[in-house]
């Protein structure tokens, strides 16, 4: 005979004949009864679902041997409450243990039966729950610890029934925000939309009527601070449908961007003027050196006419100061022509377009092939691919680097090659010579307008030869040139080209 059958007999109007096995058999609670010792001497199946033990294992076992041991005295002290006193105890969790390692939760009531020597016993597992209610605890932990340790203030608001936002949650973080404690957000307040920016006001109310379509949105918008300045603020909201009992709304983060702002601000700013500074200058170079062009041409005729006519028949002196003033006036006239084609290069160049680099040194070689020849100079090539550029001015890129090789050269006839290098994005061209090399010291300076390390004597030039080569190749975003050299040992000019379409 079962326990339920025993009750059911105690309590015979209660259950029709034959419920209490069916419940017993089939109810997912687990049920059984303990012997007056406190162990268990019947129990239904639910028990080997719930602990995993079989029923035979479970009914040989001790309390101890199941129940977690902190909670043990707990279970030991609600038997002899029950046994004394005949009330049925309700509903405590204790942890029991599972076979395959680890605990359930499991709450129970316990009800004697009468005459107390047996006690009977319905139990639920709270295992499930436990573990929500577990995550729940660590998740409101976590939300906590964002709400106050982030930068930002959160906020929540209802739409009343006409349409009027209430807020009902402001963090505490507003107040740094804007000055003000998170009180005087609540409810109904007009403090929000009353210290918006005029520009901004429109926009920011608008954003907010229609979160609802929108879902979610993400503005930047100027705020009024308790101070009195105009503070940047990023606010982000989310809609919130109706819900139980709640009515539709918003939740949001604000946080102030100002220091980000007013930097690109200031950024955005220090381009324009460079722009235009630049823009300055490049106008004046170009109308400085395009209009000193035709006075020049005046003093070098007239200086040249002076030289045709009058050489020898004033004394030795004048002739003297006439080759001065002429050789003056070419040398102008080179400096003019060369600061000419530097600022053309920015403001004459064509657009990028596949170049061949082979056709482009080709060309240098050609414009190049008398003083070649007359230094008895050989130069060589790997084969060179394709790049991005204007044609013209890698031509005379690669004229300035040879032209230099020719010129600085050491005792030996020039020996110049020209290599190329795949570099990803961008191929790395490199022009070798065994000339006189140059000072470590002076390799950054030679590639500024003017910067010469020999006299005229020396070696003709004007000094801006490197510079239009530098500005040919930094036209092109990530453009780089540069030399590696030292005294007597030569020297090699690197310089990069985004690479073009393969050669076909
Ligand atoms: P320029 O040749 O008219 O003086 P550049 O701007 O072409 O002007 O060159 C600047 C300086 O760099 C030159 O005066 C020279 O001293 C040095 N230089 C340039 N190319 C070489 C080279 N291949 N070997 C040694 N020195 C060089």
């Amino acid at each position: 005979m079962t326990a339920m059958a025993t009750i059911a007999e105690s309590r015979p109007s209660l259950l029709p004949a034959g419920v209490g096995e069916l419940l017993w058999e089939t109810s997912n609670d687990l049920l059984g009864v303990l012997g007056p010792n406190g162990r268990l001497i019947r129990a239904n199946p639910a028990w080997e679902a719930v602990l995993g033990f079989t029923l035979a294992e479970l009914l040989t076992m001790e309390l101890a041997d199941v129940i977690h041991p902190e909670d043990l005295p707990v279970a030991q002290a609600q038997f002899a409450r029950l046994m004394a006193s005949g009330d049925p105890e309700r509903d405590r969790d204790l942890r029991f243990r599972h076979k395959a390692g680890g605990w359930r939760w499991l709450a129970f009531s316990l009800t004697s039966t009468p005459g107390r020597d047996t006690v009977f016993l319905v139990g639920r597992d709270m295992t499930g729950r436990r573990l929500a209610e577990e995550e729940l605890r660590v998740r409101a932990t976590l939300q906590d610890l964002l709400l106050e340790s982030l930068p930002l203030a959160f906020y929540r608001l209802e739409f009343t029934e006409t349409g009027r936002p209430r807020t009902t949650l402001m963090t505490g973080q507003v107040e740094q925000l804007t000055g003000f404690a998170p009180e005087r957000f609540m409810g109904e307040s007009t403090l929000w939309e009353d210290r918006l920016h005029p520009e901004d006001r429109e926009r920011m109310l608008e954003a907010r009527r229609s979160a609802q379509d929108a879902g979610a949105s993400a503005q930047e918008y100027r705020w009024r601070h308790a101070d009195g300045s105009w503070r940047w603020l990023f606010g982000f909201v989310r809609f919130l449908p109706a819900g139980a009992g709640r009515r539709p709304g918003l939740v949001g983060a604000i946080i102030d961007v100002t220091d980000r702002k007013r930097r690109e601000e200031e950024l955005g700013d220090l381009a324009e003027r460079l722009a235009r500074s630049n823009q300055d200058l490049q106008q004046f170079a170009y109308v400085a050196s395009h209009d000193l062009q035709e006075p020049l041409r005046m003093v070098s005729n007239f200086t040249q006419l002076l030289s045709q006519r009058y050489r020898g028949r004033l004394d030795r002196e004048a002739d003297e100061f006439i080759d001065f003033a002429v050789d003056g006036a070419t040398r102008m006239r080179a400096l003019i022509d060369d600061l000419l084609s530097y600022s053309k290069v920015q403001s004459g160049s064509e657009p990028f377009r596949p170049a061949d680099s082979d056709q482009a040194l080709d060309r240098a070689r050609q414009a190049l092939a008398q003083s070649i020849g007359e230094a008895g100079a050989t130069v060589t090539h790997d084969p060179l691919p394709a790049v991005l550029a204007d044609p013209v001015q890698l031509s005379q890129l690669f004229q300035n680097l040879l032209g230099n090789a020719v010129k600085y050269r050491g005792a030996e006839p020039p020996r110049i090659h020209v290599s190329a290098q795949d570099e990803g994005e961008f191929v790395r061209f490199s022009v070798r010579d065994n000339g006189i090399g140059i000072d470590p010291n002076h390799h950054e300076r030679i590639f500024q307008v003017f910067q010469r390390l020999h006299g005229r004597g020396e070696y003709p030039g004007t000094g801006i030869g490197l510079a239009i080569c530098k500005r040919i190749v930094e036209r092109q975003p990530g453009g780089r040139i540069w030399v590696e050299s030292a005294p007597g040992a030569g020297a090699t000019f690197h310089f990069t080209m985004r690479r073009g379409e393969d050669r076909s």
